[in-house]
């Protein structure tokens, strides 16, 4: 377990002192923000509930049957609901009622091993709203050795009596100098350190991701731009289509953070004029971040925003 960063140990240990004291529900709501380590977390609980070899709150033990089996990726008692193809052979979007159907079929079986049976929901926010309801039904009525886990960066998209059927094991971002600690320990060199945590807004696993796709040197780059349109220095269409070809989602992010960054620096300064815009504009951001990839024409978004943060600048 020492691959696990300080916050996915911690979470780790509360669940398995549940398990060992009997506390641990049957329906887990793994959740958090992305790039906290959720899905390992939830691999390391998943062969700790399957291990038929360790007790209390040791973890997997690793050589039995059970944790061979799992290993080698051929577990009998663990299933794992995602996307299903749909007729045409291509991923659904959500996750539909008649996979749910299959779940609850299969939890009325007994466990090969006769160990536990573990489900499991990735993304838990995908279930569609009769899917989610079908599932009740299987939240409503635990039976022993039967486990769910939901895993969902976003827990409030699922319906609230889904969640509250739930124990949830949540991952928060840890306080900054456990954060500093970690990215050294990843071999992060120092001088880029508080940079990236500073463009992350403190998520130590964002920061990392900064710096592996190079995102410091894209949001110089953004910030540049962004200064050259309120200068009139930069034509708005040449800028929008530089943004669309090439990252536009980090771009957008870089944005956002960076307007962030520059209301706080405001604030702080007692020079908050303009300040309710620019919140306006940092939400305006995110909203087109999270449209780029629908069939909303990008280019007319992009450029409204852009055309926008002329006069908020
Ligand atoms: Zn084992």
């Amino acid at each position: 377990m020492s691959a696990f960063a300080p916050w996915q140990q911690r979470a780790f240990e509360r669940a398995i002192g549940s398990l060992a004291g009997q506390r641990l529900g049957h329906g887990l709501l793994i959740c958090g923000p992305a790039r906290l380590g959720k899905r390992a977390l939830a691999d390391a609980l998943i062969a700790r509930l399957l291990c038929t070899g360790a007790e209390g709150a040791a973890p997997a033990c690793g050589g039995c049957r059970s944790c061979r089996l799992l290993a080698a990726g051929t577990h009998p008692d663990l299933r794992r609901i995602s996307f299903a193809l749909n007729d045409k052979g291509e991923p659904r979007s959500v996750i539909v009622v008649e996979q749910i159907r299959l779940l609850s079929e299969a939890i009325g079986l007994s466990a090969q091993l006769g160990g536990a049976i573990v489900t499991v929901i990735d993304p838990a926010d995908a279930l569609n709203a009769n899917a989610a309801n079908a599932l009740l039904k299987t939240l409503e009525e635990p039976q022993p050795g039967r486990y769910l886990l939901l895993i969902t960066d976003s827990p409030h998209r699922l319906p609230a009596t889904v969640r509250s059927r739930c124990q949830r094991i949540e991952l928060r971002p840890p306080d900054i100098d456990e954060a500093r600690a970690w990215l050294t320990a990843e071999g992060v060199a120092p001088a880029r350190i508080d940079e990236a945590l500073r463009l992350a807004d403190g998520h130590p696993g964002e920061a990392r991701a900064l710096i592996e796709a190079e995102g410091l040197a894209l949001r110089t780059v953004v910030e540049k731009d962004l200064a050259a349109l309120a200068k009139g220095r930069a034509s708005l269409s040449a800028t929008v289509k530089a943004w669309l070809a090439d990252r536009p989602s980090d771009r957008l992010a870089h944005a956002a953070a960076y307007v962030r960054d520059c209301g706080r620096a405001e604030l702080v300064s007692g020079k908050a004029q303009g300040f309710t815009e620019r919140a306006a504009w940092y939400d305006h951001a995110n909203r087109v971040r999270a449209q780029l990839y629908t069939p909303l024409k990008s280019d007319l978004l992009l450029g409204e925003l852009l055309l926008r943060w002329r006069e908020v600048a």
